[in-house]
């Protein structure tokens, strides 16, 4: 019998025969599969809290009409109907000041139907966004940036993982791939991707190495990893000369090539065929992020209902 791999290429997933000892594949993580079944997860246990009377809601907020939020503030209250949550969307115009926008965060800290709160990143130039991000309740900072859940997270005590690096740790667990004593490598160091993502690898018994631009020998460092995140935000940044063979390599990169195509940071083409497990851009990292923003909201939801 014919054995299949499901392929991502030209913005579908097609199935391609494998033909084993002729040539090596890696194993592409679908996000959009792993994601999809931890949102009707999330909706199973939503529609669970309902018949107790509780209605998990979410409160969005986003300032100025930057399209890329746009779009991503699209996106997730898409998925908060899909799972079944209440949504709230305070679109706020550019000139917002400071005071205003903090003193709705405080009406939404109080608001007893909003669970979680997210401002959406970046803010217009003349806002504070530490300010803003430290002004939200810890209990519904469902982004998990507030200091109080970085610093939970770093001790590994924690209720709510930021989004994009516990995707990427779903994935992992999803595929059964096994961490413990790994060499982990993490290519930058930003609050909400790198440092988080290595913190969760370590938690995993990883033996971890956070690279950034500042890193000496990064192709040698890169080319010892079992596993490798790519979070530089540089289309097609990691090519193969930088990766080991078989091993797992994560893109959580979102770019536009010089053709304004949507790729990560991951020279897919080269890379893929010496990697063990690889992950596409699109339809890799980027669909997890939003379903663990439904994860953490439902938790949210949960921890303030004493459930
Ligand atoms: P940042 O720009 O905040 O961080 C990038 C990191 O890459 C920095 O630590 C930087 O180092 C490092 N870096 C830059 N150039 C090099 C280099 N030449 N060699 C080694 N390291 C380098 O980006 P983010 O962490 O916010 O995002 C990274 C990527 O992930 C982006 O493409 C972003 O769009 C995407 N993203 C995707 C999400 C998803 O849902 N899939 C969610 C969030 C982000 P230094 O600190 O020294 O400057």
């Amino acid at each position: 019998m014919n054995e299949y791999i499901r392929v991502y290429s030209d913005m579908a997933w097609n199935k391609v025969p494998i033909k084993r000892g002729v040539c090596k594949m890696a194993k592409i993580i679908s996000g959009k599969e792993v994601s999809a079944n931890v949102r009707a997860q999330v909706k199973k246990e939503c529609d669970e809290l309902k018949t107790k009377g509780i209605a998990p809601g979410l409160a969005v907020i986003i300032v100025g009409d930057d399209p890329a939020s746009r779009v991503y503030v699209n996106n997730k209250k898409k998925a908060c109907a899909d799972v079944g949550f209440v949504s709230e969307e305070y679109a706020l115009p550019a000139e917002t000041t400071q005071e205003e926008l903090l003193k709705l965060i405080d009406e939404l800290n109080n608001k007893k139907e909003i669970n979680g709160i997210l401002c959406q990143l970046p803010l217009p130039g003349h806002l504070d966004e530490k300010t803003v991000i430290n002004a939200i309740s810890p209990l519904k900072d469902v982004d998990a940036f507030h200091p109080s859940n970085v610093g939970k997270i770093m001790i590994g005590d924690y209720h709510f993982l930021p989004c994009t690096p516990a995707g990427v740790m779903e994935m992992i667990r999803t595929e059964g791939i096994d961490v413990n004593g790994k060499n982990c490598v993490v290519i930058g160091r930003s609050n909400i991707v790198g440092k988080p993502m290595a913190m969760l690898l370590l938690h995993e018994n990883g033996t971890v190495t956070i690279c950034h631009s500042r890193t000496k020998n990064l192709k040698e460092i890169c080319s010892s990893a079992d596993i490798l995140v790519a979070a530089v935000g540089k289309p097609r940044f990691v090519t193969a000369d930088m990766v080991k063979e078989g091993a797992v390599v994560l893109d959580v990169g979102i770019n536009r090539d010089e053709n304004g195509k949507l790729c990560g940071d991951v020279d897919f083409a080269s890379v893929e065929p010496k990697a063990s497990y690889i992950t596409p851009v699109p339809g890799g990292v980027g669909p997890m992020t939003i379903a663990m923003l439904m994860k953490n909201t439902l938790k949210a939801a949960k921890i303030q209902n004493n459930i």
